[in-house]
């Protein structure tokens, strides 16, 4: 049977794509039964996902502000023995700093 091109729906993105004679041969030829599922865009921002942390929220460190001793939020790790400060106090230093 004679493969043909197919149009696929992608589950990510909702757009058409198509499934190319080429593509499907390779599928066989590696056992694939299943479609793929999402377009070729997807598949490969999901492989770039994979590799690096593109869709993962940055981690969050709890700390306490070195001037006014409230408990605040920094997206980095904080260095020991430097002092960190709240978004105010951050705002002030560089303000007396200026
Ligand atoms: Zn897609
Ligand atoms: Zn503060």
């Amino acid at each position: 049977m004679a493969l043909e091109e197919k149009t696929l729906r992608c589950r990510d993105c909702g757009q058409e794509f198509v499934f190319t004679v080429g593509e499907q041969e390779f599928y066989q030829s590696h056992g694939l039964q299943n479609d793929p599922i999402r377009c070729p865009a997807c598949r490969a921002s999901r492989r770039r996902n994979r590799n690096g942390d593109g869709s993962r929220p940055r981690q969050m460190h709890t700390v306490t502000c070195a001037d006014c001793g409230v408990e605040t939020q920094v997206p980095f790790e904080p260095t020991e023995g430097r002092p960190v400060y709240c978004r105010d106090c951050y705002a002030k230093q560089k303000k007396t700093v200026a």
